[in-house]
């Protein structure tokens, strides 16, 4: 039997990009993964989908998991031979119970990894723009519990010896004892003038600082509603906010924007609506399906022989292929006698990974490309079967023929609306916490429509500002009951999200 084990994963604070690179990959090799409420719920995405997600943290509705049940159930997974992620807040071994946990797991004999990971005790200073030490400033540091709740097995602070031995005191947990915290420490002559920001929701767009000075502490925290989880930060370095708060004064900080992503990638238009400062939440609203009909690839196999090439158009056609070829009880052995083409490098990439030598990848990963590398060597007369998605608009087919090839085209797959929006993004909206929904074409918009209802998505959208790359996008929302708010003149992903930061940076 595989030997199961057990990752004790540093999650970061909250900003999904700050997991570190492998522990993304214990993350995405589990077969079990148990969580705490975490600051990212995005990050569960990266799971297997057939991976078992427990919750262990205090959910809605819903009691934590007792530690000894979390210990357990640790132990019990891997002793049967699974990969196990333990995903928790920060690093694992600052506050939170990962050095128990790992304790537990040693005492079991059960193999474990401890993955560090980013924690909110400098993340909320770097975000927040103080950092913890500063030459001349600040040349110290301690990371302190400000919970001394002997239950929770923390062993107590000696908050006088403290006062005067280190710079920057980061305090975390100290909501609740904000007063005697600072009462302590200016008992023990550290001066009430002493200023301190309090890092609230730290990398998350729900970020929020203040500073005050521990003579004020106590009356800021509770006339301001400050609570957990919050980050304290005693001492000079944090009279430096706002001069460097980078993260807050981006002008869509603290928006949450939708990104509907069909097919075609919602990378760039996320990657810039994050560099604005915005919380970009990718929706996809289209899945895959098989084709209508099969007939034209099953046909093909038969035929096999008689094709000149075999062009795949991206590498889920690949996937779909190998699906029917395993239903009809074949496999890639089907596939001979063709030459074999790529449309581009990713395509490619993944023919090779399924054992599929590719014979010919254009250099300009375009259809035009493909064409033109393959009419090197003359194309009339050359026979192509083209598989792909049966609603592709691809310009190969057309150019090919026009250039005297024959081309079959068999669809193996098919794109359709997605049968239901993630759960999570529906909160989120009822709640109102979506300030912007972006639709990049036509088909988005429709997609989403279907995914969410109709009458559901006019109510739910209601309140949100949407966006739409060009005017025929725009129709299409209208059509659909939707109110356009932002719509830019030029139909670019740019331009898009420059409309958006004009409409959004100053109505804060
Ligand atoms: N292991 C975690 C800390 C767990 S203790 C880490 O390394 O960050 C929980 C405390 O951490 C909270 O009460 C709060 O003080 C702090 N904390 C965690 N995430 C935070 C965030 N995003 N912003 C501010 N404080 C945070």
């Amino acid at each position: 039997m595989r030997h199961g084990i057990v990752y004790l994963v540093g999650a970061g604070p909250g900003d999904l990009g700050l997991i570190t690179l492998r522990g993304l990959e214990r993350l995405r090799s589990a077969d079990v993964v148990l969580y705490d409420r975490l600051a990212a719920p995005e990050l569960l995405r990266e799971a297997r989908p057939e991976a078992e997600l427990i919750p262990c943290g205090k959910e809605p509705g819903r009691h934590a998991m007792p530690q000894d049940e979390i210990n357990r159930t640790l132990v019990d997974k891997a002793a049967q031979g699974l990969r196990v992620c333990r995903l928790k807040g920060g690093d694992p071994t600052v506050f939170g119970r990962g050095a128990e946990e790992a304790l537990e797991l040693a005492a079991a004999g059960i193999p474990f990894e401890i993955v560090p990971g980013v924690s909110s005790a400098v993340a909320a200073g770097a975000y927040a723009g103080v950092p913890v030490t500063l030459r001349g400033v600040a040349s110290s540091f301690a990371v302190v519990t400000g919970h001394e709740d002997p239950m929770k097995g923390e062993s107590s602070v000696d908050w006088s010896a403290l006062a005067n031995a280190v710079d920057t005191i980061v305090v975390l947990m100290g909501v609740e004892r904000a007063a005697e915290i600072a009462g302590e420490l200016i008992a023990a002559g550290r001066s009430p003038e002493t200023p301190v920001a309090c890092v609230s929701r730290a990398t998350t767009p729900d970020q929020s600082t203040s500073v005050t000075t521990l003579g004020g502490l106590a009356k800021d925290v509770r006339e301001q509603g400050v609570v957990p989880p919050t980050v304290f930060m005693i001492g000079e370095v944090a009279a430096l906010y706002p001069g460097l708060a980078w993260f807050e004064q981006r002008p869509l900080f603290g928006r949450r924007i939708l990104v509907t992503r069909t097919r075609e990638q919602a990378g760039e238009l996320s990657r810039l609506l994050a560099d604005e400062g915005a919380h970009a939440i990718e929706m996809p609203v289209t899945e895959q399906a098989p084709p209508s009909s099969w007939d034209e690839f099953d046909r093909s196999l038969s035929e096999m022989r008689g094709y000149d090439w075999i062009v795949f158009t991206s590498a889920n056609a690949i996937r779909w292929v190998r699906q029917r070829l395993r239903e009809l009880g074949l496999d890639v052995r089907s596939l001979c006698g063709p030459r074999i083409a790529a449309i581009g490098p990713k395509t490619a990439e993944a023919l090779e990974q399924h054992g599929l030598r590719v014979d010919l990848r254009p250099d300009e990963h375009i259809a035009e490309g493909l064409v033109a590398a393959m009419a090197k060597d003359g194309l009339p007369g050359v026979r192509i079967l083209l598989l792909r998605a049966e609603d592709a608009r691809e310009v190969f087919p057309g150019e090919a023929r026009n250039a005297g090839a024959s081309v079959t085209v068999a669809p193996v797959y098919r794109t359709v609306a997605a049968d239901r929006v993630d759960p999570a993004i529906v909160s989120l909206l009822e709640e109102g916490r979506i300030d912007a929904v972006t639709f990049a074409s036509s088909s988005s918009v429709t997609h989403c429509v279907a995914a969410i209802g109709e009458d559901r998505a006019r109510s739910l959208l209601g309140g949100v500002c949407v966006a739409c790359i060009g005017p025929v996008t725009a129709g299409t929302a209208r059509e659909h009951g939707l109110e356009v708010t932002v719509q830019p003149e030029e139909f670019t992903i740019p331009a898009l999200v420059d409309a958006l930061v004009r409409r959004l940076a100053d109505r804060k």
